[in-house]
């Protein structure tokens, strides 16, 4: 296994800086003993110009296997007549995979993690890098491999290598020559993006995946992994497709990913006085978060709602308003964000209430993405502003978990109409209200996902403007009040691959 990356040198820095940053010295060639064979660093160029490093690891097949590991986990080999052969003969010396990238943050942990007393400003910052492995086993192909690299900055070069070279017709190998070129990364960022995706590529793991990979996952990702496009398909496959780690690590890189969101400009438009449309009047109209919270309350009150669930909670202030009305009896507060539930519980006093009170709300992590047994049995469950901020693909996910699993008799739903934007005074053009919606409906649009949900579910549904009901663009929120069809009670309904997405966990 073979792995090379090198760098040019400029007028300020010779191109040798990167023995410094590797901490190892571009004089010599260096040995390691790592668990599954040897590492060797050396450098087959380093001038002022051009420095290039390269890291060889020598596999010890018999040992690999003795240990009883490197069973080819996931690899379709157990059973087949040459199992036992194929355990010893086999791919694993050469090709790029796991067993590397173990190798690489071994032999270069410092370097990994961006340390480098010598050099402190030069790894910090971008250098030319290219990074060369000849024979990557690519599982998805050339078209995977730039898609997962791509994204990070890469400009990236992935050759299938023919089956043998003599007998072009017999195709392509599952393998690729990789190149990879930037100017815009660091030297840590650069392994870190190796360190993860040589075995997603691979799609194989010598090792047992233990729990501990989710923080390893998650240390090497940073600053890339929460915002990346394919963020699903490493997760798991660097999980080696064990679900229950694969969903912690999806939840936690939503937490890092809504604390990174500028959350600076929430409520603004919401605390924001909706333009009258109606008569004059004297008092000062309410804000819309306040009529949202009413009209919500209203359509619970009308449903005779006394168990309620407040999925994507927030900060809490709907279940203070909850907590006033005696006739909700038990109130649950979900959200995927530790940190808007830890402001919520603080607001609400939860460990100063009274034992009566304290009784009726309780606050959980979780996300609506997947079905959980705990939303099962309320009488009605409100979405307030909660839709808009799931990547659409993952709605489906949402409205299963919701409609298919919990299953309460009536769920109401808000958000934003888009229509109504072009209202606000201080919204630019083109602007959602808040940048972590990934979407804005207009009134049709909602109208026809939410007639679409109810048939689906068997659920009938009615919409309510919430705010001045402007005759042009409409309302600023909407809300749709779904009300499960009593012959429909208890039966679940499926929606295909939204089902198995919630259940996935
Ligand atoms: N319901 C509140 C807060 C709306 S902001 C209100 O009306 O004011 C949207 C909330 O949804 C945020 O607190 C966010 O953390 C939460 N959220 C976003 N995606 C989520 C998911 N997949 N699972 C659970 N909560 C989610």
């Amino acid at each position: 296994m073979f792995l090379t990356i090198s760098t040019r040198g400029d007028a300020a820095h010779p191109a040798t800086d990167l023995g410094y940053l590797l901490h190892k010295h571009p004089g010599k060639a260096q040995t390691f003993s790592t668990s599954h064979g040897t590492a060797h660093v050396f450098y087959p160029q380093a001038d002022d110009a051009v420095c290039t490093a390269a890291l060889l690891l020598e596999v010890d097949a018999v040992a690999l296997v003795r240990k009883g590991k490197g069973k080819g986990k996931g690899r379709g080999r157990g059973g087949a007549p040459d199992a036992a052969l194929a355990q010893y003969v086999n791919d694993r010396p050469y090709a790029a995979s796991s067993l590397l990238a173990v190798a690489l943050s071994g032999v270069f942990s410092s370097a990994l993690r961006g340390v480098c007393a010598a050099r402190p400003e030069r790894a910090a910052a971008p250098l030319p890098l290219r990074v060369e492995v000849p024979a990557l086993p690519a599982r998805g192909g050339p078209d995977l491999v730039r898609k997962l690299f791509e994204p990070l900055g890469w400009t990236v070069s992935a050759e299938p290598v023919a089956l043998d070279a003599e007998f072009p017709e017999w195709g392509d190998s599952r393998y690729v020559r990789l190149a990879l070129e930037s100017e815009a990364l660091t030297l840590a960022e650069a392994l870190r993006h190796l360190y993860v995706l040589l075995p997603v590529l691979d799609d194989a793991k010598h090792y047992w995946v233990a729990p501990d990979e989710v923080d390893k996952l998650l240390r090497a990702g940073e600053g890339w992994l929460p915002t990346h496009p394919e963020q699903k398909l490493i997760t798991s496959r660097y999980l080696s497709r064990r679900w229950s780690l694969t969903r912690q690590a999806m939840e936690r890189l939503e937490l890092v990913r809504l604390a990174e969101a500028d959350d600076s400009e929430v409520e603004t438009i919401d605390n924001a006085v909706p333009e009258d449309t109606g008569a004059e009047t004297e008092e000062k109209p309410a804000p819309l978060a306040v009529l949202r919270r009413e009209a919500i309350l209203a359509a619970l009150r009308e449903a005779g709602a006394a168990r309620v669930l407040d999925l994507g909670c927030g900060q809490g202030e709907l279940v203070r308003e909850l907590l006033r009305d005696t006739r909700f009896t038990e109130i649950l507060g979900v959200d995927v964000s530790v940190r808007a539930l830890a402001i919520a519980s603080r607001r609400l006093g939860l460990d100063r209430m009274g034992e009566r009170q304290a009784a009726r709300v309780r606050l959980v992590q979780g996300s609506l993405a997947y079905t959980d047994r705990r939303l099962k049995g309320y009488d009605a469950a409100v979405l307030s502003e909660v839709i808009e901020h799931l990547d659409l693909p993952r709605l489906p996910a949402l409205e299963y978990a919701v409609f298919g699993h919990a299953r309460p008799r009536t769920v109401v739903v808000t958000t934003p109409n888009v229509e109504y934007n072009v209202r606000w005074e201080t919204l630019p053009a083109g602007h959602a209200r808040h940048g972590d919606h990934r979407f804005e409906w207009t009134r049709e649009e909602f109208r026809s996902w939410a007639a679409a949900v109810a048939g689906r579910h068997g659920y009938e549904v009615r919409l309510v403007p919430v705010g001045p009901d402007d005759p042009e663009v409409g309302p600023p929120t909407q809300m749709a009040v779904f009300h499960l069809g009593t012959e429909n009670a208890g039966t679940a309904r499926k929606t295909d691959g939204a089902q198995k997405e919630a259940e996935a966990a």
